[in-house]
């Protein structure tokens, strides 16, 4: 007899998860590059419309994000219809994963991939399976290599969370070419809108050309991470599986609004590509070579590799002393590297002086 109440079986292999740090020493004010976040705040455009929409809290959202779906409609030449918004890209994965997986199957991903995937797969009860990378980048043969007759689903971030690495177009064309067509290809390209690279592919003409392909894209990243808005374009039956389950009022009315007019805001869009590229070459300049590997990055954060894991942990020490606070990244498998978002260019400056007078022995490159 069991005599309490139990989760579903997968729940309890889930660690809790432990966030980055984002406060700093007593005394000392803290620069948060731990966390991916805008380096220059959000579209005024956007904070106007969330300002206003935050005067009517008593009224509800329209349930299906109309206004956000015709204005990313409108940016993206997407139908509006195959467009399903969430709170946050979280909210769509944890869907995405409820709808399509379950006990007995699996879900393949990258060794250094998203560490939300794995969250989503065994809270449905399904299995992880990872497949090895080559130098901190997805190898696609490795993750067809992965794929079993259990495999349901394939997850793949596109620059990649932690390390910034990407495929070009031609390699996520292989990738998808060589799954089954009943194995849910969810592309997540959380960081669309910093990549220069110029053989990149957002997805969204591969979810046009399959029937199993999903494209997951987030706006917590140019500037409203607090506002908890994510979208996904998907084939018509994902949209219609998706939107059967997902909450009836899942983004708030504010979000909507502010969503919309971000979208349409691509001048500051421009602007913070342009601004992130610019500080992501020179940080990634400065710190090459100085006892220091910094893997090359397509996102708004730099993958920063020590020697080994001590002095990786003292380096995070003493960027922490200054008020600098970065991400260790122990819970993807990387224990001798420091993931660090651009940021403020006084913050990024600062950061470079102080890893320069640590001096962190025993470059690898
Ligand atoms: C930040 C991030 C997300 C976005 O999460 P939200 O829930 O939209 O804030 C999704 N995927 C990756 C790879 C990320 O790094």
């Amino acid at each position: 007899m069991i005599d309490r109440p139990m989760p579903q079986p997968g729940i309890l292999k889930i660690a809790p998860y432990v966030p980055g740090k984002s406060q700093a020493a007593p005394g000392v004010v803290a620069i948060k590059l731990s966390a991916n976040e805008s380096p220059l705040g959000a579209s005024p455009a956007a904070l106007a419309a969330l300002t206003e929409a935050s005067r009517s809290p008593e009224i509800y959202p329209e349930g299906t994000s109309r206004v956000l779906r015709e204005a990313l409609g409108e940016v993206h030449g997407l139908d509006p219809d195959r467009i399903v918004c969430g709170n946050g890209s979280d909210d769509l994965l944890h869907l995405l994963a409820q709808c399509y997986l379950g006990e007995g199957d699996e879900a393949v991903m990258s060794r250094h991939g998203f560490n939300v995937y794995p969250i989503v797969t065994m809270g449905a009860s399904a299995e992880i399976v990872m497949a090895p990378e080559r130098d901190y980048r997805a190898d696609v043969d490795a993750l067809l290599g992965a794929v079993t007759p259990r495999t349901k689903m394939l997850f793949l971030a596109n620059p990649n969370n932690p390390t910034g690495t990407y495929l070009g177009g031609e390699e996520l064309e292989r990738l998808r070419a060589g799954l089954r067509p009943d194995i849910l290809f969810v592309l997540d390209s959380a960081y669309a809108e910093y990549v220069t690279s110029e053989d990149y592919d957002v997805g969204i003409s591969l979810v046009n050309r399959a029937e199993n392909v999903v494209m997951v894209r987030t706006f917590s990243k140019m500037g409203l991470a607090g506002s908890r808005i994510g979208w996904m374009y998907a084939p018509a039956h994902v949209v219609d599986v998706v939107n059967r389950i997902r909450g009836p009022f899942n983004v708030n009315r504010p979000a909507q609004f502010a969503g919309a007019a971000a979208a349409r805001d691509t001048g500051f869009t421009e602007m913070l590509r342009a601004y992130n590229a610019r500080w992501r070459d020179w940080l990634t300049r400065a710190l090459s070579g100085n006892a220091i590997r910094v893997v090359p990055s397509e996102a708004n954060f730099v993958l920063a590799l020590f020697a080994d894991a001590e002095t990786s942990k003292a380096a995070f020490q003493a960027l922490f002393d200054e008020g600098l606070i970065v991400r260790e990244i122990g819970v993807y498998g990387i224990d001798n590297g420091l993931r660090i978002s651009i940021g403020p260019e006084p913050a990024m400056r600062r950061l470079v002086e102080v890893l320069r007078a640590f001096g962190a022995p025993g470059a690898r490159d």
